[in-house]
């Protein structure tokens, strides 16, 4: 078994955009795409978004899969191999590191990781019907929140964290009213992120709906309304609105990597300079979410991907690979 000079796991934005740049500084990438490890597919969280409006270059928009499939002929172009399976071991001990899935195994002098995160959702059956429809049910209101639907439309958004203050404000520069439902009547948000939110809540755009959960999602082929339960009295009631936003946190995806890689206390790949890709093991490179809980864009996560490979080609220089 020879030892390949890169691999990378992941195949969204980072993933992809480091075995471009990876592909064109000779490295010859093998790229773990994935098939459904983490309740994701080859492309990552984009293969559950329909219209990207955000990502440069597309002034018109572009379908999330359309987008990725784009990122993949783009790496394949250069030379990518790819391996549409799931990693299901590492061992960090090198270099060389062995990288394994169900069907092979592999050793490399340098891997990137960017397995990404994916969003916490409420798994109801409504949600994810709508959510995978572009029915006015999503996980990221930075990503989704500027669509013409939703424009002067009672939205509500579910959480009590930064991200939950952070996507409702950023929803009130579109809809007549952002509800907020959190299961507590207390934030967990910051005290700073608290008192925007209350300033939003004085000035009529934003409304608390205090010690309440979703239970259901109304509408057949978008978003009419959610069905609340007060979880002290057990009542329940609808709440018409025309998009539902979840805030209620990710997940990375780095269960493969305990106690082989160093994590913050959320899970994240810790890396150890800021603004680089070097992870707690020297040869090992982090790329996009999962070392992200801050900006979780395509565009961030690509151009760490860039960086990443730009980091393990610099690494691997060092040590006469090229
Ligand atoms: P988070 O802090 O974990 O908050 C998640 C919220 O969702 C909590 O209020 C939680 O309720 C609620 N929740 C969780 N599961 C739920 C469920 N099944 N049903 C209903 N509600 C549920 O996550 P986050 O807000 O995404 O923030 C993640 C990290 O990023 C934090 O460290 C945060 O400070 C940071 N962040 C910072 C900024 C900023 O500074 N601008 C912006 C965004 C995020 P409970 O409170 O009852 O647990």
């Amino acid at each position: 078994m020879g030892t390949e000079k890169s691999v990378v796991i992941g195949s969204g934005p980072a993933g992809l955009t480091a075995c471009i740049y990876a592909a064109r500084a000779n490295l010859n990438p093998l790229c773990f795409e994935g098939f459904n490890a983490g309740g994701l597919i080859p492309g990552g969280q984009l293969m559950f978004t329909t219209d990207v409006e955000n990502y440069p270059g597309f002034p018109e928009s572009v379908m999330g899969p359309a987008m990725m499939k784009a990122f993949r002929d783009q790496a394949e172009r250069f030379g990518t191999r790819f391996v549409r399976d799931d990693v299901t071991e590492v061992d960090f001990a090198g270099p060389p590191f062995t990288i394994k899935s169900s069907e092979q195994t592999v050793s490399s002098h340098a891997v990137i990781v960017a397995t990404g995160a994916r969003a916490n959702w409420l798994n109801l059956e409504n949600e994810q019907r709508l959510a995978k429809s572009g029915g006015g049910v999503s996980a990221c209101a930075v990503c989704d929140g500027a669509m013409p639907i939703y424009r002067d439309q009672h939205l509500v958004v579910i959480g009590g964290g930064d991200s939950a203050i952070e996507e409702g404000g950023y929803l009130t520069k579109f809809a007549s009213k952002v509800y907020l439902v959190h299961r507590r009547d207390q934030l967990r948000a910051s005290k700073a992120m608290q008192e925007r939110f209350f300033k939003h809540v004085e000035q009529g755009k934003m409304e608390p709906v205090w010690n309440s959960v979703v239970v259901d999602v109304l509408g057949d082929q978008s978003v009419t309304g959610v069905r609340l339960r007060d979880v002290k009295t057990e009542a329940e009631r609808d709440l018409p609105c025309k998009g539902l936003f979840l805030a209620i946190g990710h997940t990375p995806n780095t269960d493969l990597f305990q106690g082989r890689l160093a994590t913050d206390d959320k899970g994240y790949l810790k890396l150890k300079e800021p603004g680089r890709t070097f992870t707690s093991v020297e040869g090992i490179f982090a790329a996009g979410d999962v070392a992200d809980h801050v900006y979780r864009q395509a565009v961030t996560a690509a151009g760490s991907g860039c960086m990443a490979a730009i980091d393990a080609e610099r690494w691997l220089a060092e040590r006469g690979i090229e």
